[in-house]
């Protein structure tokens, strides 16, 4: 059951922009995560209650996740997955 909007755990507008920056340098110097971990967090998106599958967006971060999914320097905001390389 989707949880009511006011209680989603909205991540902060910086945090938001620090991953950002992060999934961004990743996209300039062509890093990627594999396919098999893409879709480890793509799976875990996906049955979480906090996806819009309609839009493909997270209600916590408002990121895309078919794009914030390849970048290894980001992770969840509430830690459901964790950056590739911490
Ligand atoms: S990033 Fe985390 S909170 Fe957002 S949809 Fe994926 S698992 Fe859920």
């Amino acid at each position: 059951m989707l949880p009511p909007y006011e209680r989603v755990p909205k991540q902060p507008l910086k945090e938001r922009g620090k991953d950002l920056v992060k999934a961004s340098k990743d996209a300039l110097k062509g890093n990627r995560v594999s396919k098999e971990l893409y879709m480890a967090r793509l799976d875990e998106c996906y049955q979480c209650p906090y996806m819009q599958k309609r839009m493909g967006t997270c209600r916590v971060c408002s990121c895309v996740m078919k794009v914030k999914a390849l970048a290894p320097s980001v992770s969840c905001p509430i830690n459901k997955w964790s950056a590739a390389n911490s």
